[in-house]
């Protein structure tokens, strides 16, 4: 069989192929072209209100996280997700979220609330600590690290009185309780009668506002050993201080920056000196920075098959685009981070507005991630 080309077919041909490796991750020490250059912006989204709604994904996601990998699946432009929202490894929220929108995340693209959690290792690796929250609070500390970690669900079952109300929580079966203790004697992770809780982590929202409020007075007001004399407050970080977050109901939840409030009130209110703790999270310009330098390993990590054309060096971006939907969260922290970042409001999540927010005025109002992702590929002269 013979083919015929035209010398345009041939060219086009030519140009399609070079496209193609360009896109592809490979060694340029025998490439006839020259590498591309490394992207001079990256992207960090917001989940709740931007990619998802609930369970479900919203204001075309998926279509807008697509276009930011190369048709063999490699990741084109350095993005990653910046929540506030936690509760599990970022291990298994990468696989979530990969399967949600068709594409392969890395869980270094995943940066939650408790994240920066892992920098508290050396302090507090072998002091039994308590994580507090929905999801496996535990689990993501003991994946950290961190070696004598209990759920507070696990830690109030050593204290069958703690929680007065428990008899009336119809969801607190017996089955689950016994089964649960029977688990927990064999492997303690520490002794909670004798060994002092020295760090309190709430990793994501707590679900039993009543008993986690109570167990927590407890223990941060007798310095770690519920039903003892008064203590040293232990250490006490929270992830996130959002308010309120957009979940699936048509209005706002209330999150953890509201159990915060909750419990700050009330240990205030019972306790002779006010409650200490450190909050984590946007919008604390912290989280940007961080954010900023987890975007520069990702171009790394796109890049390591070549040569490097600024080795050793860190990495710099001309702008960095915070894509969110809370205006006191997401646009103020982008704000608050100051240059290279960039703030794009969407419409999908707590802010429904016409126009800009008042108070906290995004760099771009548009009505999805869709098409915020529209927009910032534009700007920057792709596609
Ligand atoms: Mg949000």
């Amino acid at each position: 069989m013979r083919f015929r080309f035209s010398v345009s077919a041939v060219r086009s041909r030519a140009e399609l192929l070079r496209s193609q490796l360009d896109l592809l991750p490979r060694s340029y020490s025998h490439s006839p072209f020259p590498p591309p250059p490394r992207p001079s912006f990256g992207i960090a989204f917001d989940i709740d209100g931007v990619i998802i709604g609930g369970s479900a994904p919203i204001g075309g996601s998926p279509q807008a996280i697509q276009r930011l990998y190369a048709r063999d699946g490699t990741l084109r432009i350095p993005f990653l997700f910046l929540t506030n929202g936690g509760g599990v490894p970022e291990s298994k929220r990468a696989s979530q979220l990969s399967k949600l929108l068709g594409v392969n995340i890395s869980p270094l693209q995943v940066v939650q609330g408790h994240t920066p959690f892992r920098e508290l290792l050396n302090r507090f690796e072998d002091e039994p600590i308590v994580a507090v929250g929905k999801g496996e609070p535990d689990t993501v500390m003991s994946e950290y690290g961190f070696k004598k970690v209990l759920s507070i669900d696990e830690y109030a079952t050593y204290f069958p009185d703690i929680d007065p109300l428990a008899p009336f929580k119809s969801w607190i079966t017996n089955e689950t309780c016994n089964k649960k203790s029977a688990t927990m004697s064999v492997h303690p992770s520490y002794d909670v009668y004798s060994e002092r809780v020295k760090g309190v982590f709430v990793i994501s929202d707590p679900v039993d506002w009543s008993r986690d409020i109570q167990v927590l007075c407890d223990i941060l007001r007798t310095g770690g050993l519920p039903g003892q004399e008064k203590g040293d407050q232990p250490a006490l970080y929270f992830a996130s201080d959002d308010l309120e977050y957009q979940a699936a109901f048509p209005a706002e939840r209330l999150g953890m920056g509201a159990f915060r409030i909750a419990l700050e009130s009330i240990f205030n209110t019972v306790n002779d000196s006010p409650l200490k703790y450190t909050s984590y999270g946007k919008p604390n310009p912290f989280v940007f920075k961080n954010a900023e330098a987890v975007l520069g390993k990702i171009v790394s990590t796109m890049h390591q098959n070549k040569e490097m054309t600024n080795k050793g060096q860190a990495h710099s971006f001309s702008t960095l685009y915070m894509v969110g939907d809370n205006p006191k969260v997401d646009i103020n922290g982008a704000r608050k981070a100051g240059r290279p970042w960039f703030s794009v409001l969407t419409r999908t999540g707590v802010f429904k507005g016409k126009d800009n927010h008042a108070q906290f005025p995004a760099d771009l109002v548009v009505d999805t991630v869709e098409e915020a992702v529209d927009s910032i590929l534009k700007k920057e002269g792709i596609e």
